[in-house]
């Protein structure tokens, strides 16, 4: 067993029983999503490494150091997708799904940065992702971020705080870009090296610091919402208003700016203070000038991101209930004829039960050594089907949890409604 092979650095696999856990909340996202009206968008994970360039910004820290970008055999300059949006402003571009046009769309799937793995924060990792288009007004901001707090409650996820701010136009970051180069140049030598470099090439990023003597320095910085032009404001208290009115609880946080250079307006992110530093577990905005930079016309967009993992470690953490996907029956067969009496048995069931989860014995052996495995699958009930019972088309149902001792002999034709029953089933008619 020398030299076995492990995943990279960065990059995990998840197992059963986690994995019931993805399928659960892809399933109520789904759910969601379609209820409101978005239809889901599969998006390439390579693409040009200048779409990430020209759409995250040059002076990011995305773009800067942790992407995994490659030539490959044709000497095309490639990237492994950091996120999502770029790809889905290109994609629906290259379709025609933008122009005149309003689109509500979501996607799912890995995404990759080269950061320092820990915990909630991977090379490869997960996001889920919505994004509307052709939609100006602060109405549609509000019914993302309402429909972010659905996804949340209907998980079962307690304790998240909305932060809410707004970048302005291109002239509120340009006005307050000086002021606030003005304020920090007057504390340069205190700033961390990352910020010293940025204070002229990107000083929003500056308030993005994870430096906590640069934050520090940061609390009498001037704010930008002194600096909004009056139709940022309006859109931003229509934002609010928005949320006033459907009763979700948010913050207004000045230094909020997200890591990406493209946004607009309001941006807002979800926080837990239950995964250490890595508590931002949704996190977006309005973009209103990517689609005319990545060369269409001048469209309005607003969207967001949720991590996957993270709202996974917080679903643990808060012990909230999830489905461990175990199954439901597990059926034990002894001999010969038993044996091709329960394969059929077994998916005469299935087509009954659309939704029973059953595991079929496969392998032989003896009664208690299938009743352990019947046991560790987590099953609550076992069937059992000997040559003499498959003679007289019946079968002994074991419960497997709780009262051991329950144990029933049923005839063929009953077993369907009385799985039905017990496992609370819809069941098909025959
Ligand atoms: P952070 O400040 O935590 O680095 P970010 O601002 O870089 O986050 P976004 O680009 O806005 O993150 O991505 C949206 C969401 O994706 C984040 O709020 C987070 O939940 C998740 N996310 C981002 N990077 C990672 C990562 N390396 N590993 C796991 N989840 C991540
Ligand atoms: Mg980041």
């Amino acid at each position: 067993m020398a030299n076995l092979f492990q995943s990279v650095r960065g990059f995990n696999d998840v197992l059963p029983p986690a994995t019931a856990q993805w399928q659960h909340l892809h399933a109520v996202a789904a759910g969601i999503l379609n209820g409101y009206g978005y239809g889901e968008i599969r998006l390439p994970i390579i693409e040009q490494l200048a779409l990430f360039k020209r759409s995250i910004g040059e002076v990011t820290d995305i773009v800067e150091k942790e992407m995994f970008a490659f030539q490959d055999r044709e000497g095309d300059m490639l990237a492994l997708r950091p996120e999502g949006t770029a790809a889905c402003v290109r994609a629906g571009l290259e379709h025609g799904l933008l122009h005149n046009q309003q689109q509500r769309l979501w996607y799912a799937g890995p995404m990759f940065r080269h950061e320092r793995p820990q915990a909630g924060r991977y090379r490869q990792f997960h996001q889920l992702g919505v994004e509307a288009y052709g939609m100006a007004g602060p109405d549609i901001d509000v019914e993302l971020i309402a429909l972010s707090a659905r996804l949340f409650r209907q998980l079962g996820l307690r304790d998240l705080t909305l932060e809410l701010n707004s970048l302005g136009s291109g002239e509120t970051r340009q006005n307050y870009r000086a002021a606030l180069v003005a304020h920090l140049e007057k504390h340069l030598p205190s700033l961390d090296a990352d910020s010293q470099r940025r204070l002229h090439s990107n000083p929003l990023r500056v308030l993005d610091s994870k430096s906590a003597q640069t934050q520090a320095l940061l609390a009498e910085a001037p704010s930008i919402l002194d600096f909004l032009d009056d139709e940022s404001r309006a859109h931003f208290d229509g934002l609010r208003q928005g949320l006033d009115d459907l009763g979700i609880a948010y913050t207004v946080n000045p230094r909020l700016v997200r890591g990406l250079d493209y946004y607009s307006r309001g941006v807002f992110e979800w926080t837990t203070t239950q995964l250490g530093s890595q508590g931002t577990v949704c996190a977006g905005g309005r973009y209103d000038g990517l689609v005319q930079q990545l060369g269409g016309s001048p469209t309005p967009a607003v969207g967001w991101a949720s991590g996957v993992e993270r709202l996974i470690l917080l679903l643990n953490a808060q012990a909230a209930a999830l489905p461990d996907g175990a199954p439901q029956v597990y059926f034990c067969w002894l001999g010969e004829t038993a044996q091709r009496e329960a394969r059929k048995l077994a998916e005469s069931l299935r087509d009954r039960l659309p939704e029973l989860r059953m595991v079929l014995h496969a392998g032989g052996g003896k009664l208690q050594a299938q009743l352990k495995r019947a046991d560790k699958s987590g099953a609550r009930l076992a069937l059992i089907l000997g040559d003499q019972e498959a003679a007289e088309k019946r079968i002994q149902v074991k419960s497997l949890r709780g009262n051991e001792s329950q144990q029933q002999t049923l005839a063929w034709p009953e077993l369907p409604a009385h799985l039905a029953g017990l496992l609370e089933l819809s069941e098909k008619p025959t």
